[in-house]
């Protein structure tokens, strides 16, 4: 049936991506931390996280497109249902699939955790934008945040009962944020007040967690103009106060802004009033440590477009299987005239190409997923699987890349290069596979 509730996990091709392309299962078997881990286990992760997603999300998705979400007097309402199926995300542990170990997470590699959301953002895109961030500030937290910090809401990252945002827009300040005016002040106890307006915040304010952590960049007094005087702070919806209560933070949702599409998420104004926060990494440096985050987020946005070419490519397969009509080269009796039984060869060509097109980018989102990560995480560097992965192609095309050494295979441009080569001849190599055998009825 082509509509957009219904989703089926591409589980056979994300299993030849990483079995058979990246080779990972023999990369975790290398790795410590990942040496119990086997394909079959692997599969079965990506094949519960298939369930999940086809089964809560999906059934959700145009429902909520069309319901939106509510504010009223600074509260938030999402569309029924998304809470739900958030507290079952949680219950099943899927927030610490990644995560380290040590904080509570479940240690799992970053592979695993890119199928995840690519599959999250296919089957309900508006449900994903709320947990965009979280792996992203999850990233931030656990590389610049003082210790305290870290102990105080990593743990509830980890488990997903306090989800995140990140707040860098302000009205006058998008692409260029050396612009931004919110300003921290120093306070006596060592946090900062923070004042200042933020728009298109996704996740900014809702309904699913009681605590929201709010990654702020913000001014100092003493700040350099431009980038140069940018700090980071970590801003809760709610504090917590000695005698264990909790109490709101001056952080205000002044409404939801309007965002075609995804109107399940609509982005939120925020206002900060002298809301209590503190500093991450150095002052003036918060760029610095935000690009952490914005990366694992750019990472996310990369695995939504994924998703969304492979559930066009499922709707466009079912709507060719629906919709019979032209003729039939070959027309058995009794098939009615001008009705083919089967679409024609070029139109099976062009599901082929759109679902294979697929294909590629995911061997190129994994690989990238992987090196970021291990970029990202510096702990993980020394396994670089998907560096490995990616040297490993047919003879023929290495001799444009020999000047890549294993060296410089770390670089950051040299890694695109690399992966948009994946691309290609994984695209090329499932099409070939596929492209005769797709038969649609
Ligand atoms: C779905 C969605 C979710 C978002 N979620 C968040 C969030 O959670 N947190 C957050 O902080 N922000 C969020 N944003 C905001 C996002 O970060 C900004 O949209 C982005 O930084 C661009 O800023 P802008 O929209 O003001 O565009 P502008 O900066 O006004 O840019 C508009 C256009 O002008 C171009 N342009 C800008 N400067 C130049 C230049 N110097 N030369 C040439 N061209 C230029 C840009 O490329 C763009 O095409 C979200 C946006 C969207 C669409």
């Amino acid at each position: 049936m082509s509509d957009a509730s219904h989703y089926a996990p591409p589980l056979t091709d994300m299993a030849f991506v990483m079995e058979q392309w990246l080779d990972a299962p023999a990369d975790w078997q290398r790795m410590t931390a990942h040496a119990a881990l086997d394909a079959d286990t692997a599969r079965m992760v990506c094949e519960a996280a298939g369930d999940f997603c086809a089964g809560q999300l999906a059934p959700l998705n145009a429902s909520a497109d069309l319901q939106g979400c509510t504010w009223r007097d600074g509260q938030v309402r999402t569309p029924d249902g998304f809470a739900a199926a958030y507290h079952a995300y949680v219950q099943a542990g899927w927030p610490a699939l990644a995560c380290d170990v040590g904080v509570g997470g479940q240690g799992l590699p970053g592979l695993l955790d890119a199928a995840l959301n690519e599959m999250i953002a296919a089957s309900n895109h508006a449900w994903a934008m709320y947990l965009g961030i979280l792996h992203g500030a999850y990233a931030c937290l656990h590389a610049h945040a003082s210790e305290t910090l870290k102990a105080q809401y990593l743990p509830h990252l980890v488990r997903g009962d306090w989800l995140a945002t990140m707040c860098l827009t302000e009205p006058q300040a998008g692409s260029d944020l050396g612009l931004l005016r919110t300003q921290a002040r120093p306070d006596a106890d060592g946090s900062y007040r923070l004042s200042g307006n933020k728009i298109f915040i996704s996740g900014g304010e809702q309904d699913w967690t009681e605590n929201i952590v709010h990654l702020v960049l913000a001014r100092l007094p003493d700040a350099p103009p431009g980038t140069r005087g940018i700090s980071l702070f970590l801003v809760p919806k709610r504090l917590q106060q000695a005698d264990g209560g909790w109490v709101a933070n001056a952080v205000h949702c002044d409404g939801v802004e309007k965002k075609m599409g995804i109107k399940g998420s609509a982005p939120r104004a925020m206002r900060f009033e002298e809301a209590q926060g503190w500093l991450i990494g150095q002052p003036h440096r918060g760029l610095a440590a935000m690009v952490v985050m914005m990366h694992s987020a750019r990472l996310h946005v990369g695995l939504q477009g994924l998703g969304h070419a492979q559930m066009a490519y499922q709707l466009a397969l079912d709507y060719a299987r629906e919709r019979r009509q032209m003729r039939a080269i070959v027309c058995p009796a009794g098939a009615g005239q001008g009705m083919g039984p089967t679409p024609l060869p070029a139109m099976r060509r062009y599901a082929a190409s759109c679902g294979t097109c697929g294909c590629g980018p995911r061997a190129c989102a994994r690989s990238a997923t992987g090196a970021a990560m291990c970029w990202i995480l510096p702990r993980a560097r020394p396994t670089r699987p998907s560096v490995r992965a990616l040297r490993r192609w047919p003879r023929c095309s290495r001799p444009s890349l020999s000047h890549c050494s294993p060296s410089a295979a770390s670089s950051w441009p040299v890694m695109r290069f690399r992966s948009l080569v994946a691309t290609a001849m994984c695209t090329n190599t499932v099409s070939n596979r596929h492209c005769g055998t797709l038969a649609l009825p």
